[in-house]
């Protein structure tokens, strides 16, 4: 693996002034521990695509960290994808995170030209060339949606080959899955990084939650502390803390290029992470 270890905070565009003010106090704070790059997410259907754009142009412009959008191709048409695309590169963008993306339950799956994100990857360089830095999502511990760990696999393979420099994993609480999923792809012939995606805990019944539905496991062991500690918030972060610093520690040290933190627009829990790893500022 890569010896040049990166490091990036991914955010969500807000639907409120005050929230934006949040998140752009966040990304001032952690802009001060130098990350390679933030990212902000997109809302599949195009649902947050001015919301994305402004954020994305503001983070990098003013707060001056290089920013990635997402962009997701269920739901856009290529006119849609193809005008955004213009926008970034004339603004400057240099990274891009190319997904499929889900659309809001009800409004279906077909709506969009393009089906996979394979063929986002492929779209992207055909329209700009070698412009962007393209990464995509990994699935260590398999996407929902795969109808085997084996297909997933070798659809991830062919998502990278169709030009994609890097990848960003869904979070996951396991760093052995990790290391698995990254000696099944090495076979297949992948040989750009995978960066882990890190969730800091902060809050148990959200995290049960969205675990469930995006396929992360949280282990039975941390389920059950978790359970134990109720509404004490304090003692759920203090373990969070922990669990989430040793696993990140195991991917370090077992040669992980780098890690990308799930912010969800809040600066402490990725710092906790960042200053327990002793991470460079
Ligand atoms: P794909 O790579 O297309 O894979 C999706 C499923 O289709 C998998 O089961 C795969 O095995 C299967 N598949 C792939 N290719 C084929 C093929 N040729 N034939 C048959 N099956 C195939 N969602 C958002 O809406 N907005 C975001 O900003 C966002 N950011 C994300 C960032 C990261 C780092 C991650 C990990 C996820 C993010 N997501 C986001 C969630 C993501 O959109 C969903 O997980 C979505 O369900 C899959 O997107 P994908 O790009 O991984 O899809």
């Amino acid at each position: 693996m890569s010896q040049e270890r990166r490091y990036s905070f991914e955010f969500f565009p807000t639907k409120t002034e005050a929230g934006h003010e949040k998140l752009l106090a966040t990304a001032r704070q952690l802009a001060g521990y130098r990350p390679d790059f933030f990212s902000c997410t997109y809302g599949a259907g195009g649902s947050t695509r001015d919301r994305t754009l402004n954020t994305v142009l503001q983070l990098d412009g003013e707060v001056k960290v290089p920013t990635a959008p997402h962009l997701s191709c269920v739901g856009d048409s290529k006119a849609e994808l193809r005008s955004l695309l213009n926008t970034y590169k004339d603004a400057g963008i240099k990274r891009i995170v190319a997904l499929r993306g889900d659309l809001p339950s009800g409004m279906g799956m077909a709506s969009g030209e393009l089906r996979h994100a394979s063929d986002l990857v492929e779209f992207i360089r055909a329209e700009t060339g070698a412009h962007f830095h393209i990464e995509v999502a990994a699935y260590p511990e398999m996407h929902p949606q795969a109808r085997s760990f084996e297909d997933d696999l070798a659809h991830f393979a062919a998502k990278m080959k169709a030009g994609a420099d890097s990848a960003i994993t869904q979070y996951f609480f396991n760093a052995d899955g990790y290391f698995h999923f990254v000696e099944r792809v090495r076979k297949l012939g992948v040989e750009q990084p995978i960066v882990p995606g890190i969730m800091p805990i902060t809050n148990y019944s959200k995290l049960a939650r969205f675990s469930d539905a995006c396929g992360a496991e949280l282990p039975r062991w941390v389920r059950k502390q978790l359970e134990a500690y109720g509404d004490d918030l304090e003692s759920i972060q203090a373990f969070g803390e922990q669990v989430v610093t040793d696993m990140c520690k195991k991917l370090l040290d077992g040669g992980a290029p780098g890690l990308h933190f799930y912010t969800l627009n809040q600066a402490e829990p990725s710092l906790a992470i960042w200053n327990n790893l002793g991470l460079p500022r």
